[in-house]
């Protein structure tokens, strides 16, 4: 397991979810799933539990805890059977709001997010840009000292039940000599009238979403970080992103390794438990292995976060959680036979959950590409 190193407050938190997790146990992720439901009750208890302000700096009333103590919770959910994509949003876009400056509407957001309002959506993705988030054409043009939105997002994720998202346009055209300049957040009451959605269904339970802005009217109290200089706050919160989700990948592969070391002790075929042939214990001890090392490097990812080193790291942890989630998860699914393609296991659950995260937030190749660039000096492919 994770040595987390939270002290009294956070380990407090953690005894809190694990008190919650016991509430909503497995058969209930797999009914939300099933019915393809949000998991609104357990979310509501989860602010309830004040479990979704905890990143609120203590000036604006919160405990000011940081991205450690946001992915012990997010991995735990996972390691319970749960899915903690329906909570990752909510703390890496407090992450962002609590790092960079911002008007009136953040302040109030960060006021309100510590009484239980939601800020669960970043949106990010446009169907043409893609990886290639430079590129995003969703623009915000200043008219009268306003500002007009109008483009498409798509794969926005939780949109339906948020009060708040974090939206990424462009404020300045693109430009090739200066391929980040130009880009503005800006904080967003989700039910703005000139917001629009159309559900996307996907392979797992998601509330995702293809958003269209239609001369959506936001102000300058609205903005997150400064016009045109987005980025620098918009990749402190995709750096917290890759961290957080990365915390609750390796909480999903140690449920699928837990699951089937208990399942290859008990099954008895051939009259011996399957777990004692060898081709069955060496993927689940190679997993173990890997995932010591993984744990090891959330760790020190955790402590890099704030640094100069934290695209190398959270890209790198990413990249290596995302791998070993998905081998584990098809470990699982060939230790459980039959049973695992069976939905009332979870393993088939939890199997596609874990395998939306090969290709989000960023996919394996756009990781590795920047480990190519940033850290091995090579060419820039993208
Ligand atoms: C369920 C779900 C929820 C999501 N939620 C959100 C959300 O809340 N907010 C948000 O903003 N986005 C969200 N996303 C979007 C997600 O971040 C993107 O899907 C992801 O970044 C990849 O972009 P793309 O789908 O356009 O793939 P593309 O960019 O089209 O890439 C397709 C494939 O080509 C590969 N590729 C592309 N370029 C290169 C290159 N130069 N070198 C090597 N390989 C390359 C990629 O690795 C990938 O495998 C979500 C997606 C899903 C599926």
């Amino acid at each position: 397991m994770v040595n987390w190193s939270l002290g009294e407050e956070g380990e407090l938190l953690l005894s809190n979810v694990r008190i919650l997790m016991s509430k909503y146990g497995e058969s209930y992720w797999n009914q939300i799933d099933w019915r393809r439901e949000f998991p609104e009750d357990f979310i509501n208890d989860f602010f309830k539990a004040e479990l979704g302000g905890i990143l609120v700096p203590k000036e604006y009333g919160g405990p000011g805890m940081g991205a450690r103590e946001a992915s012990a919770i997010l991995y735990e959910v996972n390691r319970l059977g749960g899915n903690s994509y329906f909570l990752h949003g909510q703390y890496y876009v407090t992450y962002a709001l609590s790092r960079c400056v911002g008007g009136d509407r953040r302040d109030i957001c960060l006021r309100e997010v510590v009484r239980g309002r939601r800020a669960m959506t970043l949106a990010l993705t446009e169907p043409q840009a893609g990886s290639d988030t430079t590129k995003i054409s969703t623009f915000a043009r200043k008219v009268n000292g306003k500002f007009i939105v109008n483009g498409r997002k798509v794969f926005i994720s939780r949109l339906s039940h948020t009060d708040y998202l974090l939206l990424a346009v462009r404020t300045s055209p693109y430009d090739p000599a200066r391929r980040t300049y130009g880009i503005t957040l800006f904080l967003v009451d989700a039910k703005s009238p000139g917001i629009e959605r159309k559900e996307i269904r996907t392979m797992s339970n998601t509330d995702a979403h293809e958003v269209y802005f239609n001369n959506l009217e936001l102000s300058m109290d609205d903005v997150i970080g400064e016009v045109d200089k987005g980025f620098g706050c918009l990749l402190a919160a995709l750096n917290a992103e890759r961290t957080m989700i990365a915390a609750e990948l390796l909480g999903n592969a140690r449920w699928f390794l837990d699951r089937a070391v208990k399942y290859a002790s008990e099954r008895k075929v051939f009259d011996r438990p399957i777990g004692a042939n060898q081709g069955v214990q060496f993927p689940l001890a190679s997993g173990y292995a890997k995932l010591l090392a993984a744990e090891a490097l959330l760790g020190e990812t955790l402590e890099q976060l704030e640094g100069e080193r934290a695209g190398e790291y959270s890209n790198s942890l990413k990249y290596i959680s995302a791998e070993l989630s998905w081998d584990l998860a098809n470990v699982a699914m060939d230790v459980y036979g039959g049973y695992g393609y069976a939905s009332d296991t979870g393993v088939e659950r939890k199997f596609r959950e874990t395998r939306l995260y090969m290709v989000a937030p960023v996919s394996q190749n756009l990781a590795l590409s920047y480990l190519a660039v940033h850290s091995l000096g090579l060419p820039r492919s993208y």
